[in-house]
């Protein structure tokens, strides 16, 4: 399976692209993940990366096809993948298919999850972390027991910079703008499947997998 899942910040495809790798026996690949890794190897693009992760910031288009192309030209390169984060935009997408290409590999699906705006803003707006043990809370779905405090340590809980709502709506612009351009991308080539991402997780796995098994395949 060679998967890419997209979706917006908050849409929760982190945890799908996870779950997905975990139960199809494939890499989960996120950019992250991979940015973090070449930064440890100390690879030129990882010293690039370094002051990204640590600002938190993107990193540019042209660094980040760099690391993924550096991942599949290696002989332990993954065969089978979920990408979690990249593409995210169309140049990204045209730098993969030729990375693939070279390996004579495709992707086979390309999952959308769909969320609407004012769901995502409610979701990370009301989100709290602990700053000591990381423990996460949501003011309606998850509240600590005293409110503000972490159950586990007493802490003062904070709420952090990604999801502050005027954060959470310029990511969500820069989504719609950008990222969205893949739709038509990976329509053109037959491979896209959209899936709501409003209930739990385990109802959204499912419909991710009820689309991928009744897939009719690439249609070029
Ligand atoms: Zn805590």
């Amino acid at each position: 399976m060679r998967l890419i899942l997209v979706g917006p910040p908050g849409s929760g495809k982190g945890t799908q692209a996870k779950l997905l790798g975990k139960r199809l026996g494939a890499a989960h690949i996120s950019t992250g993940d991979i940015l973090r890794k070449a930064k440890e190897a100390g690879t030129p693009a990882g010293k690039r990366a370094a002051p990204f992760l640590a600002s938190g910031q993107l990193a540019p288009d042209d660094l980040v096809n760099e690391v993924v192309a550096e991942l599949f030209h290696r002989d332990d390169r993954p065969e089978h993948f979920v990408l979690d984060g990249y593409p995210r935009t169309v140049a990204q997408a045209a730098s993969l298919e030729a990375v693939l290409r070279q390996q004579f590999m495709n992707i086979e699906s390309v999952i959308i999850l769909l969320v609407h705006d004012e769901e995502i803003v409610e979701r990370l707006r009301d989100r709290r972390t602990c700053p000591v043990c990381s423990s996460p809370y949501h003011l309606k779905n998850k509240p600590p027991k005293v409110p503000g405090i972490c159950d586990m340590d007493g802490a003062t809980l904070v709420q952090r910079l990604d999801d502050k709502e005027e954060t959470v709506r310029q990511r969500l612009k820069f989504y719609h703008e950008l990222t969205e351009e893949l739709i038509p991308f990976y329509q053109r080539q037959g491979l896209v499947r959209e899936v709501r991402a409003e209930g739990d997780i385990e109802k959204v796995y499912k419909d991710i997998e009820q689309v991928l098994k009744h897939q009719a395949g690439p249609a070029c």
